[in-house]
């Protein structure tokens, strides 16, 4: 059975350049000054030609934006080492996390859940217990776990996803990472197939 207090994580596409194909061309043929080539909405191959031949500066002129959701700090520490990317997340010092939700492992086997939960139970009562005692929040949060969920939005261009999705994609990267990226590249890959199209993970699951 779920406990209420295990998180679920979402991701959600909050914003992309309109026409993201259409403006990575046009920059990119403004080296070629080739307009007369331009494709149509159902042509594809452009910026894959472009990513072959490793003249990826084109990419940056397009820019996605996405809220994630119920991952853990543990997730969030791995995705903020990406430096070419903006990013705003949800604040210990500033946001009480009195009852703070949290994510099981994957790799947790069943029969310890109960026992993971109870750790959680108590972490949450030795916040509570310093809050009380009057430290702040930024104090308070010292003894919270890895595991405790927080809310990001990320924007990067298209050149920077295609970097951190290859990376964190890969069967090397850690589960959770693995996990919003995955959706993150089958997000962007529908809206700008030709930008993703030879980015392919291995479908087995990371431990
Ligand atoms: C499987 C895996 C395991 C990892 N394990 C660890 C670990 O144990 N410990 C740890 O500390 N980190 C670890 N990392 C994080 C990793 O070292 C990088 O910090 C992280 O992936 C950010 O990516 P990045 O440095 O390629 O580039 P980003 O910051 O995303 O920048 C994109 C690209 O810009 C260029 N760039 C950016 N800044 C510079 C710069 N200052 N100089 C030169 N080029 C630059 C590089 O080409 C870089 O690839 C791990 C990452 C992965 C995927």
């Amino acid at each position: 059975m779920k406990h209420s207090k295990a998180a679920h994580l979402t991701v959600e596409l909050i914003a992309i350049t309109p026409d993201t194909e259409k403006v990575i061309e046009q920059a990119g043929r403004t080296c070629y000054l080739s307009f007369d080539k331009l494709s149509g909405d159902s042509e594809a191959g452009f910026i894959q030609r472009l990513i072959k031949m490793g003249h990826d500066s084109p990419l940056e002129h397009a820019i996605a934006t996405f809220r994630i959701k119920g991952c853990s700090r543990a997730m969030t520490h791995q995705l903020v080492r990406h430096r070419l990317m903006s990013v705003c997340q949800q604040s210990q010092r500033y946001v009480d996390e009195k009852g703070f939700e949290y994510v099981v492992p994957e790799g947790m086997p069943d029969e310890f859940l109960d026992d993971y939960h109870n750790d959680m139970k108590t972490i949450e009562g030795m916040y509570e217990k310093w809050r009380n005692r009057g430290l702040r929040k930024e104090d308070a949060r010292f003894v919270l776990p890895n595991a405790c969920t927080s809310e990001i939005v990320v924007s990067a261009n298209m050149r920077e996803w295609r970097h951190i999705l290859t990376i964190r994609t890969s069967l090397k990267a850690q589960w959770e990472i693995r996990k919003a990226c995955l959706t993150m590249l089958e997000i962007l890959r529908e809206k700008c197939p030709d930008c993703f199209a030879d980015i392919r993970p291995a479908e087995k699951q990371c431990q």
